[in-house]
């Protein structure tokens, strides 16, 4: 979370460039922002609450400046206010963080035995004293590293200035994601490549403990030992235009509709060879949990495999029955994650093979795991993700369909021969339903001032329920709860009053008269009911109000034509609210830390 920027040019346009790229970072984190930058010799500071437009009006983008760092904060020690916000200072060191100090209370309480004195609440700020004492003491910045990366546990990608040293930019990782960006007489560091896109597509992925000192014209890295090594120079190859809405209202509209072209794009990636696994174990966080839960509906069906999902959080810590024939899936479209992170490494070390389905390239899941398929959904800007999730789905599906051709069972199954078929015309599918918005616009009408929103379904229909509901309640700020369609009456009934609307998806024909018989029991307690189904199951009658007819393509892809309307119908919901829809309240993108 967070985003970073640092520069360091032979010009004098700094304040620009680090404030363009520090835009492009907001998604990542925007409590908070600040930005410390040189200018005729001298360091100046500069700090806000709230947006990167605040920040902006106190900056005099006339001051010349060939030296900064800057950070747009998402708050983990400390209120999101002007003190706490980044850049902190300390002594000579100046640094700007992503991350947790895990350790901070103990090295707080060493530092201020030696004197030092702090004004804000955060890690952040502890980390720079340290920085500053360990300067003092070896007198040798290779050194203070070293020390550093020992002293510290948690993670970090940190951007710093050194007060006796203005020809170079430095910055150190661990555990959080930072990359050098390489261009003609000036260099970056930023916590991803498109914030630097404008300037260079070149980069260099820095290593858990490795360390660098930047200059315009001049790269040195070393590892956590201070040993100079030597790292590629990548090329980004993807979307240029991912951080331009075009047309739309919103990043998060704007991906919406991208999603037919991105489930094309996916559609062509080659599955690996999958050994015969007893069992498969997908570990994912937030709408990637629920994507995995749809992975789990289709790989038990088709492919006979039992799948285990788990929060990865709640992985790290229980108990772990794994090994050599699990399989554990992590799914994570930033590659960022860092409870996915941590459970990989987990189930690496119970010698579980580890596959990753992954986003971003060059990410740290994407390193770790021994295998990797690619989402090709573009950059994710949205805090909310839309065609990130639909893209996991989709791979999913390509991996339970891989596992049930070698099953022979599925020759029985007519959905196995029209797969791929069907995985060609979905994209057209796709922009059929998304088509009809107005529709959408409609419902969200009927909903978007109640207090309480429910959404059931089973089996398969349940992953999606979750999936609806996290979108509704993660952009509009309405309660919402999803629930297997068939416990709602044990317990959850209760809150169901007049009005209350409830979504009830029913796509899975095993199951679907059994959830119309749930929606009837919400119905005749006054619900108001919005029915998704697709065009093969639709059935008239009194228990629904409002009512989606979805085309019906194979089950392997059908979740991904059903969670379309209810993003959009989340979307305008939110519209309807007034909410910020790409960068909603207390969230952000792409979770770094525990
Ligand atoms: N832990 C630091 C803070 O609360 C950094 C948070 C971030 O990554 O934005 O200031």
């Amino acid at each position: 979370m967070c985003g970073i920027i640092g520069y360091i040019g032979k010009e004098d346009n700094a304040l620009d460039k680090i404030i363009g790229s520090l835009e492009h970072l907001e998604y990542r984190g925007y409590d908070s922002s600040g930005i410390a930058y040189i200018t005729d010799n001298k360091l100046n500071i500069i700090k806000e609450k709230g947006r990167i437009k605040n920040l902006k009006k106190g900056i005099d983008f006339n001051n010349k400046s060939s030296l900064g760092i800057a950070h747009t904060r998402w708050a983990t020690h400390g209120e999101a206010n002007k003190i706490n916000a980044h850049p902190h200072k300390c002594g000579k060191i100046t640094i700007v963080h992503n991350g947790i100090i895990e350790n901070y209370n103990e090295l707080k309480k060493e530092l201020s035995k030696l004197g030092y004195k702090f004004i804000s609440e955060t890690d952040t700020e502890v980390a720079c004293a340290l920085f500053d004492s360990l300067y003092n003491k070896y007198k040798d910045i290779n050194k203070m590293f070293i020390e550093f990366e020992k002293k510290v546990k948690g993670a970090y990608a940190i951007g710093l200035i050194i007060d006796d040293d203005y020809d170079n930019l430095y910055a150190i990782r661990k555990n959080s994601p930072l990359i050098i960006g390489l261009s003609d007489d000036e260099n970056f560091i930023a916590s991803d490549m498109p914030a630097i896109l404008d300037y260079t597509k070149k980069y260099i992925v820095l290593d858990d403990g490795d360390f660098a000192k930047i200059c315009f014209d001049n790269i040195d890295i070393f590892d956590k030992n201070g040993i100079p090594i030597s790292k590629k120079i990548k090329t980004f190859e993807g979307d240029e235009n991912s951080m331009d809405k075009g047309n739309y209202n919103h990043f998060m509209e704007k991906e919406i509709y991208e999603q037919p072209d991105v489930i094309r794009k996916t559609s062509n990636n080659i599955m690996p060879d999958f050994k015969p696994y007893k069992k498969i174990n997908i570990v994912a966080c937030g709408s990637a949990m629920h994507a995995g839960l749809i992975g789990k509906s289709l790989i038990e069906e088709y492919g006979n495999i039992p799948v285990d999902v788990d929060i990865a959080s709640e992985f790290r810590y229980k108990k772990l029955f794994l090994d050599k024939d699990t399989l554990v899936i992590a799914i994570s479209q930033s590659g960022e994650t860092a409870d996915t992170l941590e459970a990989v490494k987990i189930a690496k070390s119970k010698g579980c093979d580890t596959l990753g389905i992954i986003n971003v390239k060059e990410s740290s899941i994407a390193r770790e795991v021994d295998n990797v398929i690619y989402t090709d959904a573009g950059s994710e800007i949205a805090v909310a993700t839309t065609k990130g999730y639909t893209s996991q789905v989709e791979v999913l599906a390509m991996i339970a369909h891989e596992l049930a051709r070698r099953n022979d069972d599925v020759n029985k199954l007519k959905e196995f021969s029209r797969f791929l078929l069907d995985i060609k015309r979905l994209p057209l599918t796709m922009k059929q339903v998304l088509e009809r918005n107005d529709e959408f616009k409609d419902i969200a009408l009927d909903v978007y001032n109640k207090n309480d929103i429910f959404f059931i379904g089973r089996g398969i229909d349940y992953g999606i329920a979750m999936e609806g509901s996290l979108k509704l309640k993660e952009i509009s700020y309405l309660h919402s709860e999803a629930y297997p369609a068939g416990e709602l009456k044990h317990g959850t009934i209760s809150l169901i009053e007049d009005g209350t609307p409830v979504f009830g998806i029913v796509t899975d024909k095993k199951v679907a008269d059994k959830t119309i018989s749930n929606l009837k029991e919400v119905k005749s307690r006054g619900a108001y009911v919005i029915y998704v189904t697709t065009k093969d199951l639709d059935t008239d009658g009194d228990f629904y109000d409002k009512k989606v007819v979805l085309p019906s393509t194979n089950p392997f892809l059908q979740p991904v034509i059903t969670i379309l309307p209810l993003q959009l119908i989340a979307y305008n919901v939110a519209r309807l609210n007034n909410c910020d829809i790409d960068k909603p309240k207390n969230l952000a993108k792409s979770v770094t830390v525990e």
